[in-house]
């Protein structure tokens, strides 16, 4: 999972990337980084860690400049290394260009494989390397060109902000698997992974940037570049149910309504007696407060976030994993002690947060713990740009609801059912959502 942000504005360009940077620093907490450009040439600054650790020290304050491109990034397992830190930088004899991606492609490997069968070699582990290879060998002074061409061989996810010394350029996968914005006033340009990056800069009037699209933003002002023929929409349901900032408006439907109404089905779908609703926090809170309120179960906060850590799931491996949920969720004994506990979370994945959670909820001394999660079985990994385990550590893949419920230690388990959430979006069809059902829009691994 990534974040990207690109801005044209007049003045306060660091400042701008920055903010912007920090409203979707969920999207990715290991490194950031950003390119400016100054109208000749880019300059980068990247780092591993949190925007205000990484940008502390910056100092390109000295230069006017006007465009600049952004990116925070969560690594997997094994690619945690600063050359993997985006935006990555291309040099060509044609024209310098830096890219920023999110998303994930899905033909990544094969197309390595061939390029490296040819001699190319590469310098990091990411497939937004090969989106930035071919972008800059098919360019020929005509930046649109280059782009579609890549966006020919290139498939599965990807949100991308690139910048060149005299333009910013955008685009969007023609399946709009992740979120890309565009927001203007008189004084910016941006785009960015979610409204938050946008409305941070005091920018209310913004738009979806379509799939498929292409935008280009230079001095002359912003040009659009739609492929209509070929959209083929399939926008991640999981960044509704998980990813996304509660406030997000992506393809038009707020995320904390969305959360709380799935809250409100959950408990219509499955009642349940109990005394108290406690969300999972932050990811489970506007659920549990639509489950609350659908129930008339008083909602009650019956664990205690330590603000300062991450998210758990992010934590590259499984014995990190598992010190970060108990140094990030503590129960509250106050609350919970002698309570019949109904526990609220968006999704299982591995199991292990539900399981350690529950433990220690009863060793609060909660008398009962009910567990409710907001997605269906997350059974099969994402190709697409959500970081999820192989198959086989899916608990969901290997286990019924009642197997996990025992492995959980929960009273009772129940999840949302799929065609109930997707009542609560326009037009499901729109929607990928192979992790609940296995159909993947776009196959792994095909050309
Ligand atoms: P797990 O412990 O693997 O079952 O992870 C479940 C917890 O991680 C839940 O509290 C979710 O809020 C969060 N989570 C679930 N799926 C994801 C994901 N794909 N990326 C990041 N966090 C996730």
């Amino acid at each position: 999972m990534s974040g990207v942000v690109a801005i044209k504005t007049d003045d306060l360009i660091l400042e701008k990337l920055l903010y912007s940077l920090s409203s979707i620093q969920h999207r990715g907490q290991d490194s950031a980084g950003l390119v400016l450009s100054d109208g000749s040439s880019l300059n980068r600054i990247k780092g591993s860690g949190l925007v205000n650790e990484v940008f502390k020290e910056a100092n390109i304050y000295d230069k006017d400049y006007k465009i600049g491109i952004g990116h925070v990034r969560s690594s997997r397992e094994g690619c945690q290394q600063d050359y993997n830190i985006e935006p990555l930088v291309s040099f060509t004899k044609n024209n310098e260009f830096a890219l920023a991606h999110d998303g994930n492609l899905s033909n990544y490997d094969l197309i390595k494989e061939t390029l490296e069968n040819e001699g190319t070699s590469f310098h990091t582990h990411t497939d937004s390397e090969l989106i930035l290879l071919l972008i800059s060998r098919y360019y020929d002074g005509d930046i649109i060109k280059a782009i579609r061409k890549t966006m020919d061989i290139i498939k599965g996810a990807y949100s991308c902000v690139v910048t060149m010394p005299n333009k910013i350029i955008a685009f969007r996968d023609y399946q709009g698997f992740r979120p890309l914005m565009l927001g203007e006033d008189e004084e910016n340009l941006i785009i960015a992974s979610e409204n938050a990056a946008i409305e941070i800069l005091d920018i209310e009037n913004y738009r979806n940037v379509n799939p498929g699209e292409i935008i280009v933003i230079d001095d002359d002002g912003l040009k659009s570049y739609p492929d209509k023929d070929r959209i083929n929409k399939n926008h991640c349901i999981f960044e509704d149910v998980y990813i996304a900032r509660p406030d997000a408006n992506i393809e038009n439907i707020n995320s904390y309504m969305f959360r709380r109404r799935c809250g409100e089905i959950l408990y219509r779908q499955a009642p349940i007696e109990a005394d108290l609703v406690c969300p999972v926090p932050d990811s489970g809170t506007p659920s549990a407060i639509g489950f609350a309120q659908e129930s008339g179960i008083p909602f009650a906060e019956g664990l205690v976030k330590n603000r300062y850590m991450g998210r758990s799931f992010i934590k590259p491996s499984q014995k990190e994993r598992d010190l970060a949920v108990r140094l990030k969720l503590n129960p509250q004994k106050s609350v919970v002690n002698g309570k019949r506990i109904v526990l609220v979370d968006d999704s299982i994945v591995r199991g292990t947060t539900s399981a350690k959670l529950i433990k220690r909820m009863r060793k609060a001394g909660a008398k009962e713990v009910h567990f409710r999660v907001t997605s269906p079985p997350f059974m099969y990994p994402c190709y697409y740009g959500v970081d999820t385990p192989d198959r086989s550590n899916l608990i969901a893949a290997r286990l019924s609801i009642e197997e996990i419920r025992k492995q959980i230690g929960a009273d009772s388990l129940e999840f949302i059912d799929l065609d109930s959430m997707l009542k609560l979006v326009e037009n499901p069809d729109d929607y990928c959502k192979a992790c609940f059902t296995g159909n993947y829009p776009v196959k792994k691994d095909e050309i």
